[in-house]
């Protein structure tokens, strides 16, 4: 399989030919069709597999345009160091776009966060804790969410962030695609696919 297989845009391939990726991990070749198709997915992959590219190609494939000002994409991270790592990853891979993004995060003031949140945004990266902060402040709006991404779950349900998870899922529309990656499957993660992702299909390396 090469990146050409997938059916990506121009722009996309550009920037993954510029990052040196050569061609897909095994995560990548397993899950990008079937998320480009509109899937929900349960991928068990570690850091270093190549997993985030393997759910932000099909991604900025389907968020395709800047378009209007609330995100239609969500990543949730467990921590502020992920949230980064992952908006890097946006950067690379979205350089050719004109898609608007940020990460949001706590440790700081969100002073600044609210106001790149106010200038538009395609999609967010996010600690589970500050986005829902923003979105009851009313500063995010998340009505257009199409997409929901859940990243290193099971770091995230260790460091007890199933309550906002939860609350996060409430407020969310319904109709929308689930992604959720994990290292491991312990009890708790296999709860959160069970309560988080419609008829998913699962992909493991
Ligand atoms: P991740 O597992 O998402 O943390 O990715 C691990 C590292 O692999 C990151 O530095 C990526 O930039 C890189 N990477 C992702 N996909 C590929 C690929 N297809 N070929 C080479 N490197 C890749």
């Amino acid at each position: 399989t090469t990146f050409e297989d997938f059916k990506l845009n121009k722009q996309l391939l550009n920037a993954i030919e510029e990052a040196g990726y050569e061609k897909p991990t095994p995560i990548q070749q397993q899950a990008i069709p079937l998320i480009m198709a509109g899937q929900d997915i349960l991928g068990i992959a570690q850091t270093g597999t190549g997993k985030t590219a393997a759910y932000l190609l099909p991604l900025l494939m389907k968020v395709k345009y800047a378009q209007g000002m609330n995100p239609r994409a969500v990543i949730i991270a467990p921590t502020r160091e992920l949230a980064m790592q992952i908006e890097e990853s946006i950067a690379l891979l979205a350089k050719y776009t004109d898609l608007r993004y940020t990460a949001i995060y706590g440790g700081l003031g969100p002073k600044t966060q609210i106001e790149i949140i106010n200038q538009g945004l395609d999609i967010v990266v996010a600690t589970p804790k500050r986005l829902m902060e923003l979105y009851l402040k009313g500063e995010l709006i998340l009505k257009e969410l199409k997409t929901l991404i859940l990243d290193e779950a099971d770091k995230m349900m260790d460091m007890g962030f199933m309550p906002q998870i939860r609350q996060i899922l409430e407020v969310i529309p319904r109709k929308r695609q689930n992604l959720l990656f994990s290292a491991t499957m312990p009890d708790k993660v296999v709860e959160l696919s069970e309560e988080f992702l419609e008829y998913p299909t699962r992909v493991e390396v």
